[in-house]
């Protein structure tokens, strides 16, 4: 039986970005991807948060979708835009990239990296043991891996097969999305009604003045509530014509779909993301409406976070229950996503009492506190890991600061580029002897003249060093001394 250290079953945005992590760490890891080719039919995904685009500049690859897609400010909650441009971050905004050209560039990272990729093959169940897991393949074969990770989407196989729950919230509403030709003008823009939202675009748009400005030709990109919650299964033609019509009173001559889609407002998430060898990650983890835009932008984060975790576990240097604090980190960020898309659900309903209350909650959003708070949650630059009391830095985000190093100037960013751990020391060279972690830690003496500010926070005090994770997340945070760096290294990458 062929084997792998790691198996991913699913090549969507999380498994690519998974494996890609895997790969950096020296991990062998190989991808099963039902699909025969990373091409999506239709765009899905419109984009990426701004804590998205810094995880990628984490690993020097942010330059190849910014150079591809929009910036333009894109958080918002229920509606209402929430502009980040004076937030302490690189990247102060969102980027328009609609989610085919994500995979084919995540895709273009795992080939660099030279992670095989399984195609046309599904993951049809597995076995495990105490030493690994028999992965069962449709084409009859096996795979032996040390781990599986269900990286298959909101249906997850592996999610099912590992008996793992999903307790949640049924849809109560359904819209269908689709490209189409038209062949009659619509009303382009975004329009709601007693049914609910319902819009008009066009696939390719540019950015000029932070407004989104239609092409004039190709693809129509149309998005309609349906009258009834429509069933589950792939819609048609027919049934996208009927709802535009039920709405609009006409389907504008729409024919030629390259793409009909069907979301809803389902909202669940799995109760463990961990079934002793087997991990899930991404929708396979949490469904949940797209309204705020988070599904893609959670799962690629889910995989930065299991990604290191799991390499230091099948590259024996941390112990296994490293990997419980996968679920510890990352269920609660999920459930917080889920959280504010039911509250973005309910306020997007159309009768007079909700839009009252839309009303009201934008005009709290207007205030600064309430925007920035929101902004936060909603780019994922607010995220904060349980790691203990102390310095606020201490689980959040390390910011992407302008250092100078022996060897001149450099950013904290391109320090995280090969995924391994940082112990950035900010006063007099030498202080730290972290001789048993050598072989894992990366000790960088550098110096740092400006504010630490962070986002919500604000300025905060400058610490005398910091420990930051592979994942960009800071472990230990010194005061001058080095109290309880012995533990938070031995926590995070083992044993002395
Ligand atoms: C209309 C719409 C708009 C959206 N807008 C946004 C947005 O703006 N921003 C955002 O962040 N998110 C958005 N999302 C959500 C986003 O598309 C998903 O969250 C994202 O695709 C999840 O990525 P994933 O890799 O976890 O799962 P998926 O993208 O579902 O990938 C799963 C992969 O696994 C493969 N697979 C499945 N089963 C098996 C199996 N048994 N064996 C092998 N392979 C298998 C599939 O072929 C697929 O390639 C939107 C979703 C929709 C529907």
């Amino acid at each position: 039986m062929a084997g792998h250290a790691v198996v991913v079953a699913g090549g969507g945005p999380t498994g690519l970005m998974l494996a890609g992590e895997l790969a950096l760490a020296g991990v062998d890891v190989a991808i099963v991807e039902r699909r025969a080719s990373q091409d999506l039919p239709g765009s899905r995904a419109g984009g990426l948060h701004s804590r998205t685009i810094e995880v990628l500049d984490q690993r020097g690859i942010a330059d190849r979708f910014l150079s591809e897609g929009q910036v333009v400010q894109v958080a918002a909650f229920a509606g209402t835009p929430l502009d980040i441009s004076d937030f302490p971050t690189r990247h102060p905004y969102g980027l328009g990239l609609w989610q085919n050209h994500i995979e084919r560039i995540l895709a273009g990272w795992v080939g660099d990296l030279e992670v095989p990729i399984y195609r046309e093959r599904e993951v049809t169940g597995f076995a495990q043991d105490d030493t690994g897991v028999d992965v069962e393949l449709s084409d009859g074969t096996s795979l032996r891996a040390e781990y599986l990770v269900g990286c298959d989407g909101g249906r997850s196989l592996v999610r099912r097969a590992a008996g793992i729950e999903f307790p949640g919230w049924d849809p109560t509403t359904s819209s269908l999305i689709a490209e189409v030709e038209l062949a009659e003008e619509p009303e382009w823009g975004i329009h709601r009604d007693a049914l609910g939202v319902h819009s008009f675009g066009r696939v390719e748009y540019e950015v000029r003045d932070g407004e989104v400005v239609y092409l004039d030709a190709g693809p129509a990109r149309v998005l309609v509530t349906e009258e009834h919650l429509g069933p589950v299964g792939e819609p048609t033609m027919r049934d996208l014509s009927e709802a535009l019509i039920a709405v609009w009173g006409t389907d504008y001559g729409a024919h030629s779909p390259t793409w009909i889609s069907r979301f809803t407002d389902i909202a669940r998430q799995a109760a463990a993301y961990r079934e002793r060898r087997v991990l899930l990650a991404g929708d396979a983890a949490h469904v949940h409406s797209p309204v705020g835009g988070q599904g893609l932008n959670t799962g690629v984060q889910d995989a930065v976070n299991l990604g290191w975790k799991l390499a230091q576990v099948v590259n024996r240097t941390a112990p296994d229950s490293v990997l419980d604090t996968y679920h510890a980190e990352r269920h609660p960020v999920a459930a917080r996503v889920l959280r504010n898309t039911l509250a973005q659900v309910a306020l997007f309903r159309q009768d007079e009492h909700t839009k009252a209350v839309r009303d009201t909650i934008a005009e709290v959003l207007s205030m600064d506190e309430p925007r920035r708070r929101f902004a936060a949650m909603m780019s994922g630059l607010d995220i904060q890991y349980d790691l203990g009391e102390g310095h606020p830095l201490l689980g959040r985000r390390m910011p992407d600061l302008d250092l100078v190093a022996a060897d001149g100037p450099m950013r904290v960013f391109t320090l995280l580029h090969d995924a391994r751990p940082v112990l950035l020391n900010l006063v007099e060279p030498g202080g730290f002897d972290i001789t048993p972690w050598a072989d894992r830690v990366q000790l960088i003496d550098a110096s740092y003249a400006g504010d630490w500010e962070l986002p919500v926070l604000g300025q905060v005090a400058a610490p005398s060093a910091v420990l930051i994770r592979p994942d960009g997340y800071v472990a230990w945070v010194g005061d001058g001394t080095d109290t309880g760096l012995r533990d938070a290294l031995t926590t995070w990458f083992g044993s002395p």
